[in-house]
């Protein structure tokens, strides 16, 4: 864990050089609220170009609420959503340039994986040869090539999971928001899953929003972590300076029980 958080440090200085990046995605001052149940209270982040940004906390806390946000599946009460500079608070998801892996249920299932990744493309009007060419490339980004016959049934939870990644790559969006993509693996897979995910990452630079409650997952993959509880952002920062310098008895006890 000690090496894999120094080689995150190394590389966010390499790809940020120290703060030189602009941000990808800003959410300013964000409140929900579901009946009586304040989700997020005060929530203020920004996603640098590049990065792989991981929001780390209990189960409840509210990140799968922030990435719905960022994605436009809710609006925030009050605050703001900026993506690459634009105000996009008010603007439906289709509209928004992103790609999105749930934990369950990513891929149409009556589709072929084929199918699956051409869907996109289809929307955004992509010719036929092209459409070939695309989907080739993305499906040999996660290792799932000659698979593109198969329905998601007749693949294993690893490999829906390598689908669904490809499907969200393959229109090369923006962002890319990964709620927790690896949960239902069992623990080897996700372990060779976290390596794929973080070596494509920094291979194409697509900015990423990763979610997670599980901290060596968050402190291994990631540029930067979000330490989230109750709706609050409890420390924003690389994974070691998480490691060693926890800012709240939150963090300390959260972190700690990695160990
Ligand atoms: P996390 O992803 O961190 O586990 P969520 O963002 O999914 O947490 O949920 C935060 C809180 O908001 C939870 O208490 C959850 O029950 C509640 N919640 C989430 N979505 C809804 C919804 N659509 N309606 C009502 N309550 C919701
Ligand atoms: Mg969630």
């Amino acid at each position: 864990l000690k090496k894999d958080v120094e080689i995150n440090r190394q590389h966010l200085e390499a790809v940020q050089g120290v703060g030189s990046k602009k941000n990808d995605v800003e959410i300013k001052g964000a409140f929900k609220q579901f009946g009586a149940n304040i989700v997020l209270n005060g929530i203020d982040l920004e996603v640098k170009q590049g990065e792989l940004l991981t929001l780390l906390g209990p189960s409840g806390c509210g990140k799968s609420t922030t990435l719905n946000l960022i994605a436009g599946f809710l609006d925030p009460d009050r605050g703001e959503v900026h993506i690459k500079g634009n105000n996009v608070t008010k603007v439906p998801p289709y509209k928004r340039d992103l790609g999105m892996v749930f934990q369950t249920y990513s891929l149409f299932p009556h589709m072929t994986v084929y199918e699956n990744l051409s869907f996109g493309l289809k929307l955004r009007k992509v010719g036929k040869a092209e459409q070939k060419k695309k989907i080739s490339k993305a499906l040999e980004l996660v290792k799932m090539s000659g698979l593109e016959n198969r329905y998601p049934r007749e693949l294993s939870g690893g490999q829906r999971q390598r689908v669904a990644i490809s499907r969200a790559l393959v229109v090369e969006p923006e962002l890319l928001l990964l709620d927790e993509p690896l949960s239902n693996l069992d623990a080897k897979l996700r372990y060779e899953l976290r390596a794929e995910i973080k070596r494509l990452q920094k291979e194409i630079g697509v900015t990423t929003i990763f979610v997670t409650h599980d901290q060596e997952e968050a402190l291994s993959m990631s540029d930067r972590v979000v330490v989230m509880n109750a709706g609050k952002i409890e420390q924003i920062s690389t994974p070691t300076e998480i490691y060693n310098h926890p800012k709240t008895e939150f963090v300390f006890q959260f972190i700690g029980k990695s160990n």
